[in-house]
Formats: C-alpha cells, sequence, structure tokens
C-alpha cells in the first residue's frame, strides 16, 4: 500500500502545469480519489505527480453568454451546490449528487472523473445527454471535443499526451426542459450498475428534442441515438427504450451479467424519460 517513489510538483499557474505535462512520465493529480489508491496498489507509478490544487481559477463557474463554463478542479459537491448549475443545468447538478458518498464529493473533481473515464462514472452519462464540450489544452495545443466523442473505451478518453482539461462547458437548459438522472447504484461502491440521464423538450404535448446518455452498460459512456429517433417521431417510450443500446455489447461481472445490465437499461432509461417528460410539461 505504498506508492513507488515520485517526484511531486504543484505548479502555480496552467502554463507551468502544461510545461510540466508536456515532458516525460507525469500524471496529473486532481481529488486523488481514483489516482493515489492506484498509485498505492502500484498500478500506477508515474515518475512525477503534478498537482493542479494550487492553480487559480481551475474550479471557478461561470456562464459566458449561455455557456455555462466548468473549470475542471471543481469539486462533485461544488457542482451539486452551484446556484448557477442547479439553475442553468440542473441535470448535471443532480447527477452530481448521486456520486459516491459526502467525502468523495468533496475531494472528486469534474476534470479527473471524466479523465479518469471509469466506465461506471456517472457524469458521463449526463455531459453525453447534455451534449457538453470538453477543453483541452497541451503545451502546442488548444481544442475542444464532444462528450460523445471523448470517452472511447474503458479508462480511455480521446485525450492525447500532455494535454490537461481546462473545463467542461455546457448549454444552460432551455426553461421548458425536462430532465433526469436514474442510477442504479452498487450497494458496495455507490457507482452506477447502469445509470441513464434523459433530456426531454416538448412543444405543445410533441417531443421535439430527446437526449438520452447510458454509462455502466457498456465498456463507455453512449449517447442513445435510436431511441432518441423514435421519441422524437413520436414514438411510445416502450418502443424507444427495446432500441437503446441494441448493437452494444454490455459489459458483464459477478454482480450483473450483460443481459440484466441491458435489462436494468431500458427499465431505468424509462422511468428518466417519464420522469423528464413530466418535469418538462
Ligand atoms: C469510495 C469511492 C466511491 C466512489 N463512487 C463514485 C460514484 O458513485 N460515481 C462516480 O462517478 N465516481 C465515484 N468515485 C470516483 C470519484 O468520482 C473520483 O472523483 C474520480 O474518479 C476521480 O476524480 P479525482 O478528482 O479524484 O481525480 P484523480 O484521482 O486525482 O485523477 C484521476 C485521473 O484523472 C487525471 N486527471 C485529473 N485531473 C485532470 C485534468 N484536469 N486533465 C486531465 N487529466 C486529469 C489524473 O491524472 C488521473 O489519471 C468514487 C470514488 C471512491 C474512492
Amino acid at each position: 500500500m505504498i506508492p513507488n517513489p515520485f517526484e511531486y510538483t504543484a505548479p502555480a499557474t496552467l502554463d507551468e502545469a502544461l510545461k510540466l505535462a508536456s515532458s516525460g512520465d507525469a500524471k496529473l493529480l486532481a481529488g486523488g480519489m481514483s489516482l493515489i489508491p492506484l498509485m498505492k496498489l502500484r498500478l500506477a507509478a508515474p515518475e512525477s505527480v503534478i498537482d493542479l490544487g494550487r492553480i487559480p481559477g481551475m474550479n471557478q463557474i461561470a456562464d459566458a453568454a449561455g455557456i455555462i463554463k466548468i473549470g475542471a478542479m471543481t469539486t462533485h459537491h461544488a457542482v451539486e451546490t452551484s446556484p448557477l448549475i442547479r439553475g442553468k443545468i440542473p441535470l448535471l447538478a443532480e447527477t452530481a449528487g448521486q456520486i459516491g458518498d459526502i467525502q468523495v464529493r468533496n475531494m472528486g473533481t469534474l476534470g479527473g472523473s471524466i479523465a479518469h473515464a471509469d466506465p461506471a462514472a456517472d457524469y458521463p452519462a449526463a455531459l453525453v445527454a447534455l451534449e457538453a464540450v470538453i477543453h483541452l489544452r497541451s503545451a502546442k495545443s488548444d481544442r475542444t471535443i464532444e462528450a460523445a466523442d471523448f470517452f472511447i473505451d474503458a479508462f480511455t478518453t480521446a485525450m492525447q499526451p500532455g494535454e490537461i482539461i481546462v473545463d467542461v462547458q455546457v448549454g444552460a437548459e432551455k426553461p421548458s426542459e425536462g430532465y433526469r438522472y436514474e442510477k442504479v447504484p452498487h450497494p458496495a461502491s455507490g457507482f452506477p450498475v447502469v445509470g441513464v440521464a434523459a433530456r426531454i423538450h416538448q412543444v405543445a404535448g410533441k417531443i421535439t428534442l430527446a437526449r438520452i446518455g447510458v454509462t455502466g452498460m457498456a465498456s463507455h459512456a453512449f449517447r442513445g441515438r435510436k431511441a432518441e429517433d423514435v421519441l422524437e417521431a413520436g414514438g411510445s417510450i416502450a418502443d424507444a427504450v427495446a432500441v437503446l443500446g441494441e448493437c452494444i455489447e454490455a459489459n458483464s461481472d459477478i454482480y450483473a451479467s450483460a443481459e440484466y445490465r441491458k435489462h436494468l437499461t431500458r427499465v431505468h432509461a424509462a422511468r428518466a424519460i417519464t420522469a423528464a417528460i413530466s418535469r418538462a410539461s
């Protein structure tokens, strides 16, 4: 339970962190909720650790003309309780409030969670449904990527070596939108066995926009585009969830078989969509 020796740096600016991240075998440290256990178990043994915790502004939440920018170092607790996020992107606040326990929510960060890309992390379902954009910087580049393209496999993202997540950008939900995050928590860890985020916009009782994000079912979070199409074409919730994740291989472990996970996903997707519709009305 003792990590390999490593060099520790705590840069005071993002530019300094980007420079350090571009050289050698370094790991970024945010809340340490995932990285420190991995290092103690020696599943990760970086030569150096770059602590992002002293960089001013990396935990800011700001409204930039209707786009909410959430700094990568914002804790889950801050996401859950921020008046701006609760008011403008309540789906994200609702999701953050269901992560782990209060200690995890006080230490863990948005950037650390999505960079770690646990197949059962909560945020990815909401970020995919919200069509969030992730802002990445390296010493040589500055780019954005949509959440649906960011999560590419278990513990694997589209980040390139040397890149740091600076913030996550989410458009404010429309007043007539309804939302819901439904999760089946694993009794031991609290991680979702499956989690489904639904976002619905209705006009005169007709669904004009449906967005569904799923986590826990497969190797990485995904958007249920076929199910969204069914709802937007006036189909029933039952018909929509019947096609949710139909071509995607589901995870299987001692807690839940692939077949059971898919079943749970569809049951909880129906609940999330039903609740989102009632909130949209
Ligand atoms: C007991 C327990 C229960 C939990 N339950 C849940 C749960 O129910 N749902 C859930 O979703 N999660 C859960 N978690 C995980 C938790 O959400 C962590 O916050 C998250 O996995 C990692 O965030 P962190 O800030 O601690 O990152 P760290 O552990 O510091 O870093 C994780 C990884 O991200 C990288 N990284 C960190 N910041 C950045 C950045 N800005 N740019 C690029 N890379 C970066 C690091 O280098 C490292 O590889 C749980 C954790 C614990 C310990």
